[in-house]
């Protein structure tokens, strides 16, 4: 990445989940033009199942080639593995990105660092699938010990089991946490991976920026309804820009050492209340599950055996955890209360 363009924020990378034909790729790109530092595409796609849309892989190469020499915007693509890499390299990429899903992988991620040995191409490393800032780091460290232009750290969020609210949990604890340990390091935003639905990405994308971060990656498509892949997350390029224009960038005068340590602490704080807010949710889903359950095969709502059960279990549990047996309590009685009430509602519809 050519280090002016880090002198204003934030820098935009946007396009494309996934690079879908010649015309996708040009049109997008000419919409986008004048607003984005840089164009992304990704044409190999690491999908979760197979028989997804997989990219349309090597042959999107040269689409992305008429972008930067045609259009005028330098592109960038992720790379899995090194016949990628070799390949981003021969076409002459401006930059590169590594997934999470490669992330996790220090010896995928030493291969690739190996292929781009000594070029100058830029790298930006996603952190990892869940969270571990060591291996996040260990891959920009690898990616540092072999090539000769700029590596960036590119946030995406933490992938988590069941109910939540966001695709990827961001957990911004993790990336402040980098920015302490490897504070050269430029640190960008993925919201499209964070958020997974398109609602959510002006709020995380104004967080990003509060936190100081130098840039957003953010996906646009110029009909996502149609997108191949990661619909519900892309922008049209005219949403883009005005999810830009309404961004506030706040000067960072964050010299102020407690300032700055409070906020990290609060930070850590808002992120585990996040979490505690899903969970509490997924809880009630299940006391829902339940309630079916019962009301289908006629049994009664408050089992007593079941909630001595909870209760000493979880007691053992707070022990462990070194928490106040009456706290926990407390809370215990006031969650199984809501879980009552969402049982019986379900009975009592059933009575209508
Ligand atoms: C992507 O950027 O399209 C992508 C697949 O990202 P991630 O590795 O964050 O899932
Ligand atoms: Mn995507």
């Amino acid at each position: 990445m050519q280090k002016s363009y880090l002198q204003s924020r934030p820098v935009v990378i946007a396009g494309p989940c996934s690079a879908e034909t010649r015309e996708q790729v040009i049109s997008t790109a000419r919409a986008l033009k004048g607003r984005v530092n840089y164009f992304r595409a990704g044409i190999w796609k690491p999908r979760t199942r197979p028989n997804a849309f997989e990219g349309v892989g090597t042959k999107g190469l040269p689409w992305l080639v008429e972008v930067q020499k045609n259009i005028g915007i330098p592109v960038m693509t992720e790379v899995a593995n090194a016949h990628h890499a070799e390949l981003a390299l021969q076409y002459g990429l401006d930059a590169v990105w590594i997934g999470a899903r490669t992330t996790v992988s220090p010896f995928a991620v030493q291969t690739i660092a190996d292929a781009l040995r000594g070029s100058g191409i830029t790298v930006l490393v996603k952190n990892p699938m869940h969270a571990d800032l060591k291996l996040w780091m260990g891959a920009i460290e690898r990616l540092e010990n072999t090539t000769k232009g700029d590596v960036h750290a590119l946030h995406r969020g933490f992938s988590s089991y069941g109910l939540k609210k966001f695709r990827n949990a961001p957990m911004w604890e993790i990336p402040i946490g980098l920015k302490a340990e490897m504070p050269d390091i430029q640190l960008f935003c993925d919201p499209s991976h964070i958020c997974g639905r398109r609602e959510l990405l002006q709020s995380v994308s104004q967080k990003a920026m509060d936190l100081g971060m130098a840039g957003l990656m953010i996906e646009s498509h110029e009909d996502p309804s149609l997108a191949l892949s990661d619909a519900e997350q892309q922008l049209t390029p005219f949403d883009l820009v005005k999810l830009l224009d309404n961004l506030n960038i706040r000067d960072l005068t964050l010299d102020d050492k407690h300032i700055t340590d409070l906020r990290d602490l609060r930070i850590k704080m808002d992120s585990i209340d996040e979490h505690l807010v899903e969970l509490l949710s997924s809880r009630m889903s299940v006391a829902q599950a339940i309630g079916e359950y019962k009301k289908e095969n006629g049994l009664t709502v408050l089992q007593l055996s079941r909630w001595r059960e909870i209760m000493k279990t979880r007691k053992a549990w707070s022990e462990e955890m070194g928490l106040q047996e009456e706290f926990l309590r407390g809370i215990l009685e006031q969650v199984h209360k809501e879980s009552i009430r969402i049982q019986s509602e379900i009975l009592n519809s059933e009575k209508k």
